[in-house]
């Protein structure tokens, strides 16, 4: 498989992706790339493309579960310092794909801006956070995007609108594109009182998660009019455990991976667990983690 001469800089192979994902699970991306602009990206998309090769694009990797088996293609990492700018332009903020979403927060209320705070603490990157539409405390963060520039499948560059890109409950038309950077329509507010907000918000969220485990992710979507969490306890889930994974016994919305984990066990705990609630409660829950 050979990639262009000008690209060979950017290309690693066999990069292991376990560090790279939150669960710590997994194996090597055949290619990796760490591109250092915009043009990087469009100019590896159309080599991935001529040459037949999947793309995958990595944020932080708090929401993805690697197989063992790696991906047979080109994973691109945009959560490195080619994409973390951000620009305000009165109540505009325009941010790249790799900063933190955390990051794009507290810049935010601090400049007087609301209207993400209610995301604090989310982790992972603002790429990983529109294209999965994150949300919190049931508000969305594409509700407060004006437009989103991506580098299409034919490596063509786009502008799209907060209607092109159809944000609906933690999704978004996105998938398979990556994204450079997002555009949000903010609304001026008193500094003390978002920092307040924010900070309070920060507080009850890291209260309500295993702050004790490093290896965890959260799999599921919030049912209509019911949080995960809830649900899973009101099943009797809390705590079910396959193999070195297991719900967490006090926030069972999170699956906590200890060593010796596989992508095996988790997929299996994330099948019983739907399969429970399915039986118990007729609810169809759906999957937030992304399956790589
Ligand atoms: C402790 C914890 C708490 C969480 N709390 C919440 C919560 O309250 N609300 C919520 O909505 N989610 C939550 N999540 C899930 C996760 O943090 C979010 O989904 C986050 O937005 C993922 O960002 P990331 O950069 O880590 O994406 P990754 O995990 O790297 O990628 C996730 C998906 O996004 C794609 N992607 C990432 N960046 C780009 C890009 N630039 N262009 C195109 N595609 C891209 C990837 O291909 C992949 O499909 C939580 C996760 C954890 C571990």
């Amino acid at each position: 498989m050979d990639f262009p001469d000008d690209l060979m800089h950017l290309i690693r192979t066999d990069e292991p992706l376990g560090p790279l994902a939150w669960l710590g699970i997994g194996g090597p991306a055949r290619f990796f790339a760490e591109p250092m602009d915009a043009a990087d990206v469009q100019r590896l998309v159309a080599a991935a493309q001529d040459q037949g090769l999947s793309v995958r694009i990595l944020g932080s990797g708090s929401n993805i579960l690697v197989r063992e088996a790696g991906v047979n293609g080109l994973v691109i990492s945009l959560a490195g310092a080619m994409s973390s700018e951000i620009a305000i332009d009165g109540t505009k903020m325009t941010v790249g794909a790799g900063a933190k979403l955390s990051h794009a927060v507290i810049k935010s209320v601090g400049a007087g801006l609301g209207g993400l705070e209610h995301l604090v603490g989310i982790p992972g990157t603002v790429g990983g956070a529109v294209v999965g539409n994150a949300s919190a405390g049931g508000r969305d963060l594409g509700s407060v995007v004006s437009s989103v520039t991506v580098v299409e499948k034919d490596a063509s560059i786009r502008t799209m609108t907060q209607q092109e890109v159809g944000f609906s409950h933690r999704k978004t038309s996105l998938v398979g594109l990556a994204v450079l950077d997002a555009t949000f329509q903010l609304e001026t507010r008193e500094v003390l009182a978002l920092t307040k907000r924010m900070q309070k918000l920060w507080i009850s969220r890291n209260s309500a998660r295993p702050t004790e485990e490093p290896r965890i992710a959260m799999p599921f979507v919030d049912p209509d009019g019911m949080p995960a969490k809830d649900l899973l306890q009101t099943v009797g889930l809390a705590g079910l455990t396959e193999g070195e994974v297991a719900l967490d016994s006090q926030h069972p919305h999170f699956m906590v991976a200890r060593s010796g984990a596989t992508s095996e066990q988790c997929l299996r705990l994330i099948e019983r667990v739907r399969e429970q609630v399915l039986l118990q409660t007729g609810i169809d829950l759906q999957l937030n983690l992304q399956i790589w």
